[in-house]
Parts: structure tokens; C-alpha cells; sequence
């Protein structure tokens, strides 16, 4: 185990709600009767006493995205010490080849800023937000081969000594190489302790103050007992997350029931027989290898729409200060005094992840987005656009592209 100090990354749940139900989640995700919500001052206070560690800060779920109040964390948090108001330029061009993109250009460890999520249609929503906010971004849309770990065979159902326990806790492969994490219930040396305490119902974790990172191993005494329901760090069976199934041991199957786990209910649960359990069919994830790392580390695939363009209006130059002031357009506009151009521009761009926050300027023809950040405030006020209304752009908003 190991200080949050010496940690790459300091998570803050800021939502268990998601539109995925993965096979044992570390956020239990399927199994609580009502999602939280972090609400803002304690995000602020989150956030505040992170502000001198010296690593990541991630923004986690469920699905952060789907947060209602996504925009103004994002806001507060690159605003705030850690964020030191940078703004990034990330995802400008229109790209092809999604996973490639992020395999190269998202996976930026030495980032003070870093966002988890499942590239579902929050992601679309906050698009621009996120590229201009977020240097690393660990996407992973589970739908691919990754295999996620049992977490709820405690050891003491299947029979562990406790000097086998130990050396097995104290080397857990999570608390060595993923992250500690603040819940809405506290700071907790462990991301899989915190959601076990939101699952179970604990007594919360450490108070959310500046500092409680500094704390030490010998520290962690009164969280360990989330351990004890733990088997992340035991020799316990893998499942591909979309099976959407999770592993568990009897006494676990049945205080999930007893609590009214939806999971249960709908009977998406193994149940492994203790007398029968054979732990040497097993192996731990080591750190060195993980949930991904098995997947090949494919995260997405052109299968994923959520990201992509949703749809594509026709404009002609004349027509187009106009469209601000109705609420007819929902996605992308093409302008452009050729009807056959513009259906030649979609067809290239219908299947190319573009950054709504950008306007795209070809010889003869501008394709932008109604949610622009830059267009915002005539969408919203339904007043025309201004002449010249590619100059309220920045400049590093405003693309060449050839078509
Ligand atoms: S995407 Fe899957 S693993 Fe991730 S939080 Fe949602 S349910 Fe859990
Ligand atoms: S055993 Fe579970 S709760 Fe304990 S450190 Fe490992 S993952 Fe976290």
C-alpha cells in the first residue's frame, strides 16, 4: 500500500450514476437504488484540498459527464490552483481514427487534469469543454473485451488465513497503482473503499480538508475494514464488463439483496460456492497488467456513435445569421450556396469525430456546430448571429479543412 502522496492520481466521484451496468464495476454501478450527486461546495472543498498535490486530479463516475452540473465543475476545477486557468487545444481537426487519437494524444500522465469516462452522449454534449479542459482523458466505452476483476468475495468467506490475507492486502494491486479518492462522504485511501462505503452505507471517510493526502499507511487503520469485504486483490475470477454480470460469495449475494440492489433483482449475479472455489483457476491483475491491458487496450471503435456528428443542416450564406433565432437546429450546419456541396461535405464528415466548438472552414463552404461555446449567446438570446460570425471564434477554434 501507499501514501495518496506518492499516488499519480487523486480521484474525485463526482456521480455512481452511468448508462452502463459493467460486470463488476468499482463503482457497483447497477447495484444502488439512486445515483449521487456530488453537489458544488462539496466539489469546491474537493478540489481546494488538492490544491497542492503535486499530481493528477481526475474527475470520475459512473459517468462524470453525466452530472448536471458537469460544466461548472469543469469550470471551477480549470479555473482553480490546479487548473491554473490553462486552456488546451485538443481535438481541433477532424479525426478518423478515434482510438488512435487517443491512444496518442489523451494518454498524458505527467497532466494535472484528467477525466474518466465511457464516451456515451454526455461526452458529445461537453465535447468542447472537455478538449479545451482536459490534457488526459482515459476513455473507455466498454464495449470491448476488457475484463474487470471480482470485488465482492471477501476473503473470510473463502477461507483465507489472515497471514495470507495480509501480504495479499498489503500488496493490492488497486490501492498500489490506481487512485485514493473523495466521495460526497469523504477522502478515502482507496477508490474501491469509498464505493464500498457508498454502497454499503459506512460511516463515511476522512475529513475533506487541506492536506488529508499527506496521510501515511499506518494511517488507513480505521478504512481497512473495507478490505475485508474486498477481493481486489485476491485470486478471484475475471469477467468481460459487458457480460454486466458481477462475481460475488453468498453472505455478500445476500446483504445486496437485503438492500434492494437492482442488480439482484434483475438477476445479472454469480454466485461462487465457497466450498468449491478454486483460487489457483485464478490470478490477480498485477498493476503491470489491468483491466485494459488484457483488452489490448482498444477503448473504442468506430461501432461507438455517441461522438460523432448527429446530424447536419443545409444553409445557404444568406439564410444563416437567421438560424440563432429558432430552435430548428440542433447539431451541425453546413453553409454553403450549393445543395450537391454540402451533401459532398457530409458525406466526409458524418463518420469523422469534429469538435463542435470549432468552425470548420472550407474553400466554399463553413460547417459549425449550434452548441458552439462561441455561438452561445445568440442560441440562447435567439438573436441573430453577427456578420462575421466566424470572428467570434478564437483563433485556434477556427480550422482549414479540405473537402
Ligand atoms: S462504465 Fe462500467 S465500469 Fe465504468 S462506471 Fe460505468 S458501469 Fe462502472
Ligand atoms: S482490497 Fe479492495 S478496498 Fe482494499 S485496497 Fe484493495 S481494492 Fe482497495
Amino acid at each position: 500500500m501507499r501514501s495518496p502522496k506518492d499516488m499519480e492520481i487523486i480521484q474525485i466521484d463526482i456521480t455512481n450514476a452511468c448508462p452502463h451496468t459493467c460486470s463488476n464495476c468499482t463503482r457497483f454501478c447497477g447495484h444502488h437504488k439512486k445515483p449521487f450527486f456530488m453537489d458544488f461546495d462539496t466539489f469546491k472543498n474537493a478540489v481546494d484540498s488538492l490544491s497542492e498535490f503535486p499530481n493528477m486530479v481526475g474527475i470520475i463516475g459512473g459517468e462524470p459527464t453525466l452530472h448536471p452540473e458537469f460544466e461548472k465543475f469543469v469550470n471551477y476545477l480549470r479555473d482553480s490552483r490546479i487548473g491554473v486557468n490553462k486552456r488546451y487545444k485538443i481535438l481541433r481537426e477532424p479525426i478518423s481514427n478515434m482510438l488512435r487519437y487517443i491512444l496518442t494524444n489523451l494518454q498524458n500522465v505527467n497532466s494535472k487534469l484528467g477525466l474518466w469516462s465511457s464516451l456515451n452522449e454526455g461526452y458529445y454534449k461537453h465535447f468542447e469543454l472537455i478538449n479545451d479542459s482536459f490534457p488526459a482523458q482515459y476513455l473507455n466505452d466498454h464495449d470491448n473485451v476488457c475484463r474487470h476483476q471480482a470485488l465482492l468475495m471477501p476473503r473470510k468467506e473463502l477461507g483465507i488465513s489472515d497471514e495470507e490475507w495480509l501480504t495479499k492486502r498489503d500488496a493490492c494491486w488497486v490501492q498500489n497503482t490506481w487512485s485514493a479518492t473523495i466521495t460526497p462522504k469523504g477522502a478515502f485511501f482507496c477508490e474501491v473503499a469509498g464505493s464500498l462505503d457508498m454502497l454499503f452505507d459506512g460511516p463515511g471517510g476522512w475529513k475533506v480538508e487541506p492536506g488529508w493526502w499527506k496521510r501515511e499507511v499506518k494511517d488507513f487503520a480505521d478504512q481497512l475494514p473495507w478490505c475485508e469485504l474486498c477481493s481486489g486483490c485476491l485470486d478471484v475470477p475475471q469477467r468481460i464488463s459487458n457480460d454486466e454480470r458481477d462475481d460475488m460469495t453468498p453472505e455478500i449475494f445476500e446483504t445486496l439483496k437485503s438492500i434492494g440492489s437492482p442488480k439482484i433483482k434483475r438477476g445479472k449475479f454469480v454466485v461462487h460456492n465457497p466450498k468449491t472455489f478454486d483460487k489457483t483457476q485464478y490470478h490477480t491483475f498485477t498493476g503491470e497488467n489491468d483491466y485494459m491491458a488484457v483488452a489490448g487496450n482498444v477503448r473504442t471503435t468506430t461501432k461507438n456513435r455517441n461522438y460523432y456528428p448527429k446530424e447536419f443542416i443545409h444553409v445557404t450564406f444568406a439564410d444563416v445569421r437567421e438560424i440563432s433565432k429558432d430552435n430548428q437546429a440542433k447539431d451541425w450546419v453546413i453553409v454553403s450556396e450549393d445543395v450537391e456541396r454540402a451533401k459532398k461535405i457530409f458525406t466526409v464528415l458524418k463518420d469523422m469525430v469534429i469538435n463542435p466548438g470549432c468552425i470548420f472552414v472550407a474553400q466554399d463552404a463553413l460547417i459549425f456546430n449550434v452548441r458552439a461555446m462561441s455561438l452561445r449567446k445568440y442560441f440562447d438570446a435567439r438573436e441573430a448571429l453577427p456578420e462575421n460570425f466566424w470572428d467570434c471564434y478564437p483563433p485556434d477554434k477556427i480550422v482549414s479543412i479540405n473537402i
